[in-house]
């Protein structure tokens, strides 16, 4: 059997003896003294000492023995000498897997910008901060659907096809079958959907928010978490045109419900990885304090990677009005030294510039602002009594801006098609929408984390492309 190999991860966490034998797999990190290799398959940040028997192995297979090359080894272990662990593998045994041709190979043990990494996305996984980054979007992803189970969502796959441009949340990817060269016209000359795929326009879905809620007052708690699609034409470091999201929609459940489970889901996703990933928070927190040096002291992060994930924890998000941000925004040093792009004034959507001032030179922690003006909200937020404002919520997080959007929802059928009929939503085709509110309708919210941006904020890193393995932006689609 191939596979009879330990991890690395594991054997590091043995005691050194001399009657076990093991055998270990991976790739070479480097090679020195003809004797000493750092070994890594993955499994952790660090890498396995393999000392060779020296004089023993063929200098053909020493030859062989370069960065990047795949090799398997058996030994014992010992106690190790060097520092930083508290074993190695004393090989008897030596096999070449894969070579690796060193003056080909891309990858070189030493600093690579993430700028030229992203070019190789298809190693980048060897590295040690790629490694970690995406051991951790493992984890996190695996704490999502851990935290629902244990508080009993149901976790519903909504499609990915749909017909409905959800809430108008952004730009859609058009999903047809009908030919380039000769598409079919209407006599009017629009284009004639009942010979596409599905006899309709589709699209690639934006959100799974309006079947969530056609599951939810059902199921009564339910989430989705699935790849959603944008078209915006948005080159940022904090939008893809392909990024995954988590949309719970809970039945019974009002907008303060919904900001308590938000925070809580928040908590619990960065506990989980403070406890099962520490060796590689502990290397991207001293990876963030190296790439800082380099930058002046007043761009430098305030706080070390670890300090803010704890700091976060181990308080309660600010809660404020959209009310009271504007208010914050118009009052600030930075408004008055006219610091800021983009116009305040109540009624404007918040810019990027104007969430980062109040999570980070504000109030130093996340916020979530609630009470944002319906005009510039989707369609189904519940109206609040003021006729202005809606009850929306949306959380924002010092480096990203805002991490999760979302609201109580309109379940009162007469206000909710009064205001699509007002914003021109067809209401004839949202027919199984509103029957949820014909049919004994009940108060309920939801929210969508973007899980990108999750990763962002518990990594500590500064580009969405970055934490997905293969990055889809505009004009950008290699892989
Ligand atoms: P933004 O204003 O940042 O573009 P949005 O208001 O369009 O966000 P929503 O429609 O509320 O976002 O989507 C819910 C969540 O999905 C957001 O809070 C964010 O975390 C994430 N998100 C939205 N658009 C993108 C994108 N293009 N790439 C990655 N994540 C996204
Ligand atoms: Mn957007």
């Amino acid at each position: 059997m191939f596979n009879k190999r330990i991890k690395i991860k594991e054997i590091l966490a043995k005691n050194p003896s001399s009657d076990q034998q093991y055998t270990v797999m991976g790739w070479v990190r480097t090679f020195r003294n003809n004797q000493f290799v750092a070994l890594n398959d993955g499994s952790t940040i660090h890498n396995l000492q393999v000392v060779l028997p020296l004089g023993s192995v063929e200098e053909n297979i020493l030859k062989r023995i370069t960065t990047g090359a795949s090799i398997k080894a058996s030994g014992h272990l010992v106690a190790s000498l060097g520092k930083g662990q508290s074993v190695e593998l004393q090989a008897d045994a030596i096999e070449i897997l894969g070579d690796s041709d060193p003056e080909k190979y891309p990858l070189q043990p030493k600093k690579h910008s993430l700028e030229f990494l992203r070019e190789i996305a298809h190693l980048r996984f060897r590295t040690q901060t790629f490694s970690a980054v995406f051991r951790i979007r493992h984890s996190l992803a695996f704490a999502v659907h851990q935290f629902f189970n244990e508080k009993g969502f149901v976790y519903l796959h909504t499609p990915i096809i749909t017909s409905s441009d959800a809430e108008g949340a952004g730009e859609m990817f058009r999903v047809t079958t009908l030919p380039f060269e000769q598409i079919p016209r209407k006599e009017d000359g629009t284009i004639d959907f009942s010979e596409d795929f599905f006899g309709k326009s589709t699209n690639l879905t934006v959100s799974g928010q309006l079947e969530g809620e056609l599951g939810a007052t059902a199921l009564g708690d339910i989430y989705t978490f699935g790849p959603t699609f944008r078209a915006e034409n948005s080159n940022t470091t904090r939008h893809l045109a392909e990024f995954w999201m988590i949309e719970p929609e809970m039945a019974f459940n009002d907008i303060e419900d919904n900001m308590d489970l938000a925070e809580e889901f928040i908590h619990y996703l960065i506990n989980y990885v403070l406890k099962n990933n520490a060796d590689d928070l502990a290397f991207l927190d001293s990876r963030l304090q190296e790439e800082e040096k380099s930058l002046p002291a007043d761009k430098r992060s305030e706080f070390g990677l670890l300090e803010k994930l704890q700091l976060v924890v181990n308080n309660k998000f600010e809660r404020i009005t959209y009310t009271e941000a504007i208010d914050i925004l118009l009052a600030s040093p930075a408004y008055k030294k006219k610091k800021f792009k983009f116009e305040v004034s109540w009624g404007i959507d918040l810019q990027s510039e104007h969430e980062r001032y109040l999570v980070e030179k504000h109030f130093k922690k996340p916020v979530i602002v609630t009470g944002y003006p319906k005009d510039i909200k989707a369609f189904y937020m519940r109206q609040n009594d003021d006729g202005k404002t809606v009850a929306a919520m949306d959380i924002l997080a010092p480096g990203i801006g805002e991490i999760v959007g979302g609201s109580q929802r309109e379940e009162r059928l007469d206000r909710l098609t009064k205001r699509m009929e007002e914003m021109e939503i067809p209401t004839h085709e949202m027919e199984f929408y509103l029957d949820t509110r014909r049919f004994g309708s009940v108060p309920h919210s939801g929210f969508g984390l973007g899980f990108e941006r999750m990763v962002l904020f518990v990594t500590g890193m500064t580009n969405i492309r970055d934490v997905i393995p293969f990055a889809r932006t505009p004009k950008n689609c290699e892989f």
